[in-house]
């Protein structure tokens, strides 16, 4: 089964940051896998036709990217200790079994 969803961000809305004018960058398709099949979503890049307002933009974008990628590699690391926690506590349980 294929549905089509579209999310098109509205192009012609003034920019939120710095009342531009706005246009669309680029479209492009994605196929994403589902519970029942695929979808095929339509994504679209709007960019603020202010260069400097584009700019100061795609900066913070590379800012939140680098924040996230801190923030996953943290989780990751976390996740590791659980889990060797979690393997220390099956070991134990299991020696408090043989000991009965
Ligand atoms: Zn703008």
């Amino acid at each position: 089964m294929t549905t089509n969803i579209k999310h098109i961000p509205y192009a012609d809305q003034p920019c939120d940051r710095c009342g531009g004018k706005k246009c669309v960058a680029k479209t492009w398709k994605e196929t994403i896998p589902t519970f029942s099949g695929t979808t095929q979503v339509e994504y679209s890049q709007i960019i603020c036709t202010n260069k400097a307002c584009q700019l100061l933009f795609d900066e913070n974008l590379e800012k939140e990217k680098e924040k996230k990628e801190i923030v996953r590699l943290q989780k990751e690391e976390k996740d590791k200790v659980r889990k060797a926690n979690s393997l220390l506590q099956v070991h134990i349980s299991k020696k408090n079994k043989s000991r009965i």
